[in-house]
């Protein structure tokens, strides 16, 4: 067993979390393993193509990892929020959810044109979270180079909405 191999049997599955039917990934304990995050943060950096000099993050647990990546391999980090916390926004986005809506906002001036940035996140679902934040990247004239995450759960059909970025994955679930 490697190490990304050990880190990734620490994600933990909840099922009915947030409702009903749900099969929850958390990956709280993967998060708190010394070495477990290490493995996985190393993993999601050697996806990273060549050329790219930034990472944008989704808020939540979109940051850690991407801050992690960040800080050990070489790249800068750009967070897109929720709405309401960023004091100067480039770019909002509302997408669908099952139920309802979500907004994400792209902090003001600092992605700049022809910027090649990959977009993180810790769980791929049916990808509308990471389409609204790579809408967010060209709209400011920047290129998505790539979606990494960690758990992608394939049922739910993000790889096929995001095919032209080309998701890369540590689990398919
Ligand atoms: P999507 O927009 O349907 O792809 O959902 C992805 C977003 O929801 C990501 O920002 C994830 O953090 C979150 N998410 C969806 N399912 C899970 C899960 O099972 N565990 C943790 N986060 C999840």
């Amino acid at each position: 067993e490697t190490a990304l191999d050990r880190a990734l049997g620490l994600v933990r599955e909840v099922p009915d979390f947030p409702e009903p039917g749900v099969l929850f990934r958390d990956l709280s304990p993967l998060l708190a393993d010394r070495d477990g995050f290490r493995a996985v943060t190393d993993a999601l950096a050697a996806t990273v193509p060549a050329g790219v000099s930034t990472l944008v993050a989704v808020e939540a647990r979109g940051f850690l990892f991407g801050a992690a990546m960040a800080a050990a391999h070489g790249y800068g980090v750009v967070p897109v929020r929720k709405p309401g916390k960023l004091p100067a926004v480039a770019h909002r986005a509302t997408y669908a959810l099952e139920y309802g809506t979500a907004t994400l906002e792209l902090p003001a001036d600092v992605l700049r044109p022809g910027d090649r940035v990959v977009v993180v996140d810790d769980v791929l679902a049916t990808g509308g979270t990471v389409e609204a934040a790579a809408g967010l990247v060209r709209r400011a004239g920047a290129e998505v180079a790539g979606v990494t995450v960690v758990i992608e759960i394939a049922a739910l059909g993000g790889r096929a909405r995001l095919a032209p970025h080309g998701v890369r994955s540590l689990i398919t679930a």
